[in-house]
């Protein structure tokens, strides 16, 4: 008898998390220099990371033989004078995946239920899954989250709902009127999970604020990360603006020290250079006009989206995937996600984007 099969069985039936090949990885599969490989399949910002970032990783290596602020109260401050809430609102997560992570280890066990849309981030159904707790998957309307069908959903043994606005991979969005209404029909006794992994890329005309909710709903969680557009996905900060009793909860179960120095430095000062994080906003803008209008003219079916990233249809993605490989283009594919015909593409530099429609025309050639 494998020690293995003693583990719980729903920990057994877990599905790893396929994350977007690395460059050093197709440079070692296909003997193609890093430099000539274009990576849009992680969502990251093109620019990296903002300049005052950059600094601020640097001065932080001084004080690395030092644990941490557990506390995380540097970035708490910022945080706190930002959106106009209390410290003992936040949770700072190892990006925001900590924070999903944290919500199912505080409110999910065997017997309890979360639910989320069919097409929706996959961390949803891992981290509900790694608590024993049952996945409640709502079919999806036009790839994005129904509200009405959620809310339906929802039993006495719900205590979790997770949305993705804009939701990843599909890049759906439901406006902020939506979402006000949905938690008006939820019961109190389940959490909203709101993830706004891409919120600073909305369109002037989609932003709504959440965080203005929170003092109506309790159970509301707003989830944000600086992987995305603040360029820091590689240093892993996240966090939550939720009720105090719920974000000290999060806190019992969190790490002591679940977000190194240099991350919570390089989070605080990301935080300050609004300049960068518009300038992220226009060029992603930019780059999906220029997506957007080459998959037209290829007669390509995709999702409108509102973050910084386009999933469109190819019918053979494996095949399609393996020639933009070989031209040196990573996307992602998203059959895990149970749309095998499609595949995902973030928004790069205008040169990246036109490597990858020249690739993507080679592809389909
Ligand atoms: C990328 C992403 C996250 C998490 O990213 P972190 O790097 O862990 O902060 C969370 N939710 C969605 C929808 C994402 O796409």
């Amino acid at each position: 008898m494998s020690i293995a099969s003693l583990a719980p069985d729903y920990i057994r039936s877990i599905m790893p998390y396929q994350p977007g090949k690395p460059i050093s990885e197709l440079a070692r599969e296909m003997g193609i220099e890093e430099a000539n490989i274009v990576k849009l399949a992680s969502n990251e910002n093109p620019l990296g990371m903002s300049a005052q970032a950059r600094d601020a990783v640097h001065a932080a290596v001084a004080e690395l033989g030092r644990y941490p602020d557990g506390g995380a109260f540097a970035l708490k401050v910022a945080l706190c004078r930002r959106f106009g809430v209390k410290p003992e609102q936040l949770v700072v997560g190892n990006g925001s995946n900590d924070i999903l992570e944290l919500v199912t280890l505080a409110f999910l066990a065997p017997g309890l239920s979360a639910v989320y849309s069919r097409h929706a981030f996959a961390v949803y159904p891992l981290a509900t899954n790694a608590r024993g707790a049952h996945g409640i998957e709502v079919a999806a309307q036009n790839f994005g989250h129904d509200l009405d069908a959620m809310a339906a959903a929802i039993t006495p043994q719900t205590r979790v709902v997770f949305i993705a606005n804009p939701n990843n991979p599909t890049g759906t969005f439901v406006s902020g009127a939506a979402l006000e209404a949905f938690l008006g029909q939820v019961p109190r006794h389940v959490l909203v999970v709101l993830d706004e992994a891409y919120t600073e890329y909305l369109a002037p005309e989609q932003r709504y604020d959440s965080i203005a909710w929170l003092d109506r709903f309790p159970n509301l969680l707003v989830s944000r990360t600086f992987s995305k557009a603040y360029g820091l996905a590689g240093l892993r900060v996240g966090y939550a603006v939720a009720h105090p009793d719920v974000a000290d909860l999060m806190n019992r179960v969190r790490q002591p020290f679940n977000v190194s120095s240099i991350a919570l430095a390089a989070a605080e000062a990301a935080l300050g250079d609004e300049e960068f994080i518009a300038r992220s906003a226009e060029l992603n803008r930019r780059g999906m006009v220029q997506l957007t209008e080459a998959l037209a003219a290829m007669g390509l079916e995709w999702i409108p989206s509102a973050g910084n990233f386009v999933t469109f249809k190819v019918g053979d993605a494996i095949g399609v995937n393996q020639s933009l490989l070989r031209q040196g283009v990573i996307v992602r594919p998203i059959a895990a996600y149970g749309m095998p015909h499609w595949l995902r593409v973030s928004i790069g530099l205008p040169e990246e984007n036109a490597r990858f429609i020249e690739a993507l025309r080679q592809a389909l050639a």
